[in-house]
């Protein structure tokens, strides 16, 4: 994907306003518990320091709707980006271009809470322009904003020269690899929960796939589209058609599709609930399909041993609830294997997807997993992202 980069761009003596996502989840007591979003934060920050460049960081955190609150104010976060930084950082309560006069090269100041003021998330230009008038040229580091279409995350960068930074570099050329320019044969991995909460994703899929295994609970409006009968399973009765206008528009485009063929039953959505693995044909009306049988693992390992790339997004089954991991935990495993032996790109995101690739032992060796819920999905569902379209220009 052709973006602007910052490989080449001149930064000495440049004022660099930073778009990052400090959006951390925190322990009941307030501390940090998971720095994920800063770690990825930090390559670009000392990148601009080393370049003697100055940088300004914007952020938004929680959902204040545009008025300043204690609990959501940024500062919390700066004695942890002074350790891992290991030098200075101002925090700037307020958005005053000349507190950007106390920086000293190679300087960091962070400003609060981007969504402290009103005009954030309705993408004001008027508050873009305050932002913009901080510094001189603009990075945008944060994908998971990227599908925002905010001041800070997006209108900014309309205003002044925008650059991505290097978090983002690594996940567009990631994620392109994965849809844009991937190695045929390109497989995907949809599950979780619902169909309705990712129809737009099915279609845009299935006209980019060779092969799209569709598991956890929304292969049950599928099977269930098809005829086949699911109990009491999760099944959104009502997107029959839409389930069979996707599986239509799938043939037409050459993509094949699989859905399980056998499947684990139980009758109590819970952990160690009695079970039995089944035909299609044999579940009860008393029984939920929780996860999918073997014989469809070993067809979806297959049709990994097929692919050269794979996008997976979601869980092939309750996976939360021993033993309804077992096949999300196996196809997560093979995956792995296989993009360890070299022989395939593996890109995962979005919701409870990286969760589920963690709890699998697998998340270090795919190629790459997308921390970004809301971005990711809308990447996939091939929708532009404000954030990252400014960085085409
Ligand atoms: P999503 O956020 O749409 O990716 O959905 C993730 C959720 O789907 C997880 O909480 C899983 O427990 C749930 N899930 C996956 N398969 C099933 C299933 N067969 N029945 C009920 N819930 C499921």
């Amino acid at each position: 994907m052709d973006f602007n980069r910052l490989k080449g761009t001149r930064l000495k003596g440049k004022t660099a306003i930073v778009r990052v996502d400090f959006n951390v989840p925190r322990n009941k007591d307030g501390s940090i518990s998971d720095d994920t979003r800063l770690q990825s934060a930090l390559p670009t920050i000392k990148h601009l320091q080393k370049a003697g460049a100055k940088t300004i960081l914007l952020s938004h955190y929680g959902r204040p709707n545009g008025k300043p609150n204690k609990k959501d104010s940024l500062r919390f976060i700066v004695p942890a980006l002074v350790e891992a930084l290991d030098s200075e950082v101002l925090f700037s309560p307020t958005l005053n271009a000349n507190a950007v006069d106390l920086l000293e090269p190679g300087g960091v100041m962070l400003m609060e809470n981007t969504r402290f003021h009103k005009g954030e998330t309705e993408g004001d230009k008027a508050l873009a322009q305050e932002f913009a008038d901080l510094g001189d040229i603009y990075i945008q580091d944060a994908f998971s904003a990227a599908h925002r279409n905010h001041a800070s995350s997006a209108v900014i960068g309309e205003l002044m020269p925008a650059y991505a930074g290097l978090a983002m570099e690594r996940e567009l050329d990631h994620i392109s690899q994965a849809l844009i320019k991937p190695k045929s044969p390109v497989m995907g991995v949809v599950g979780g929960a619902k169909v309705s909460t990712k129809i737009d994703l099915l279609k845009n899929l299935v006209s980019k796939l060779d092969i799209l295994v569709i598991g956890g609970g929304m292969a049950n409006t599928f099977l269930f589209a098809q005829g086949h009968k699911v109990g009491s399973s999760l099944c959104e009765k009502d997107l029959k058609d839409t389930a069979l206008d996707i599986l239509k528009t799938a043939k037409k485009e050459k993509c094949q599709i699989i859905l399980p063929t056998d499947v684990v039953v139980a009758k109590e959505f819970k952990a160690n609930a009695k079970h039995r693995q089944c035909e299609l044909a044999s579940v009860k009306s008393t029984e939920m399909i929780l996860d999918c049988g073997t014989a469809s693992v070993e067809q979806l390992m297959d049709a990994m041993d097929s692919a050269k790339t794979l996008i997976w997004n979601g869980p092939l089954g309750a996976f939360e609830l021993s033993p309804f991991d077992t096949s999300t935990v196996e196809a997560a495993k093979y995956a792995a294997k296989l993009t360890k032996k070299g022989k395939l790109v593996s890109v995962a995101g979005g919701g409870d997807t990286v969760a589920a690739l963690k709890h699998a032992g697998a998340a270090d060796d795919f190629t790459f997993i997308s921390t970004a819920g809301g971005a990711f999905l809308e990447w996939m569902e091939g929708k532009p992202l404000p954030g990252v379209e400014i960085l085409k220009k």
